[in-house]
């Protein structure tokens, strides 16, 4: 380990006045080299096991600087800036970001949790945005506010506003024309007269808008919130991520990040999130990355025609046990061919099917009968390969709903299983998803209850306190 200089502090060791820094965090100070190795032991538990690095094709990404045990701590931070999310029409309190609103803030009028949240009193908080709110009189929008606290930032602090306009933003992709530039100009109409009386051009909300949408990370808690993050925001995505997250809040109330590890990482890969769902098919999560992160992925499972064995996005053929893959998944416009017969469908005619039967899947769902899922699963395995994103969505709300001695659980819970087994190896995403097939499972006649409960309780550990997951881990540690 080397030391760089240009700093000083205090010793660990020995408390006297410093200048060796440690170079993975620069923030440990050591007197001497000796001091420094004797301490390495107690420091490398703490010590940021990561380095930003930045290339013409990722941007800035992180990379390992030692070996890590899955569950290593990588990254806690407090965001740089948070909010309601952008694209939401949820309401949520103005102070605490909390679902619950039930008053309006006495300064402004927009929504609340209650007069005394701790966010709407506390003077470096809501109340700095209240005057203006108040004084401007926009009908209460929640999806402006993160917007509009990031024109605070740029206006009161010039430096958090440098480090944020310093992540990507990608506005030249979102130019006259796209989608996100009419987005844009209904938030800069909402927010003109704000613009206007810090005398701030529109274009900065080219800009914030880009770095919300590019950045942002929905948080929970507080549910329906997005957050800006430092370093987290520099994790590059791949549809099988080393890495897990989740919240917690802070004592200032902020949704604080939490980075492990999800398996065991060597020095000098890449660190990575997933910035989509797992259980969308190729095509939907390639689409949804190139929209909202102007990203390609090409990934071990985008590359793979049957998403390595899971076959999420699979046609079944008319000619019987033939299977429809694409030929290129990589390519939208992508030719689909039977892997028994030389039937071809284009890539427009199975977005088609699997769009219809998306609609149906939704309906049924909402009926949440056992009848009604059961009759929808029995129709797509007709059309679909029983490993395909449909028929595990349908299944995973049927298992819920069938007594354990259906002789048809049995079958879906493995079906499930075997999906989230490739596809979220280690529930760094799917944990509270797979535990409830786990326990579904478990429920099951002539089945290792005790192996499949104590397997979910593993895969829920990291559950923040309180959450749903949370909730389920102590439901089956009681029934234990
Ligand atoms: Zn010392
Ligand atoms: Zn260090
Ligand atoms: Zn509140
Ligand atoms: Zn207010
Ligand atoms: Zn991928
Ligand atoms: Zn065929």
């Amino acid at each position: 380990m080397q030391a760089s200089t240009d700093k000083s502090g205090v010793c660990a060791v020995c408390k006297s006045p410093a200048d060796l820094r440690c170079t993975g965090c620069k923030e440990e100070f050591y007197c001497n080299s000796t001091h420094q190795k004797d301490d390495w032991s107690r420091h490398k538990l703490s010590c940021r096991p990561w380095k930003i690095e930045e290339n013409e094709e990722l941007g800035k990404h992180l990379i390992a600087t030692r070996n890590l045990e899955a569950g290593d701590l990588i990254i806690t931070e407090a965001p740089i800036i948070w909010g309601p999310a952008l694209h939401s029409d949820k309401r949520v309190c103005v102070g605490c970001g909390n679902q619950n609103v039930a008053v309006r803030c006495p300064g402004c009028s927009w929504y609340a949790c209650k007069v005394s949240c701790d966010g709407l009193v506390d003077a470096n908080r809501h109340a700095i945005e209240c005057k203006i709110l108040a004084k401007v009189r926009i009908i209460p929008r929640c999806d402006i506010l993160l917007p509009l606290r990031m024109i605070l930032l740029k206006k009161r602090y010039p430096s958090r506003w440098e480090a944020l306009s310093s992540l990507e933003s990608h506005e030249d992709k979102r130019g006259p024309g796209t989608e996100t530039y009419e987005e844009t100009q209904d938030i800069i109409q909402q927010l003109q007269p704000i613009l206007e009386a810090f005398s701030m051009s529109p274009d900065v909300l080219n800009k914030i808008c880009g770095l919300i949408d590019v950045n942002a990370l929905e948080t929970n808690p507080p549910e329906g919130s997005a957050a800006i993050y430092q370093n987290a925001c520099l994790l590059e995505h791949s549809c099988l991520a080393n890495t897990r997250h989740n919240f917690v809040l802070d004592n200032k109330s902020r949704p604080k990040i939490i980075i492990r590890a999800a398996r065991p990482i060597k020095k000098g890969e890449h660190l990575s999130t997933t910035y989509t769902h797992v259980l969308w098919t190729t095509r939907a999560r390639r689409e949804h990355l190139l929209a909202t992160k102007y990203f390609s992925c090409r990934c071990k499972r985008c590359q793979d025609p049957t998403e390595l064995n899971s076959h999420l996005g699979t046609v079944r053929c008319p000619c019987g046990p033939g299977l429809i893959l694409p030929k290129d998944p990589l390519d939208l416009d992508t030719k689909w061919s039977c892997n028994s017969c030389p039937g071809v469908l284009t890539s427009d005619e199975v977005l088609q099917l699997v769009d219809r039967l998306g609609e149906e899947v939704e309906n049924a769902m909402s009926t949440a009968k056992e009848s009604v899922l059961s009759d929808l699963h029995s129709k797509l395995s007709v059309l679909l390969h029983p490993g395909h994103q449909h028929c595990i969505a349908v299944a995973h709300s049927l298992i819920q709903l069938q007594s354990p001695d259906n002789m048809k659980k049995r079958e879906l819970c493995e079906r499930i299983l075997q999906t989230t087994s490739v596809l979220d190896p280690y529930g760094a995403r799917l944990a509270l998803y797979t535990a409830v097939a786990l326990r579904e499972f478990a429920s099951c006649p002539g089945e290792e209850r005790k192996l499949h409960l104590e397997r979910a309780i593993d895969l829920l550990k990291h559950e923040p306190h309180q959450s749903p997951g949370d909730q389920l881990k102590r439901l089956i540690q009681a029934e234990l």
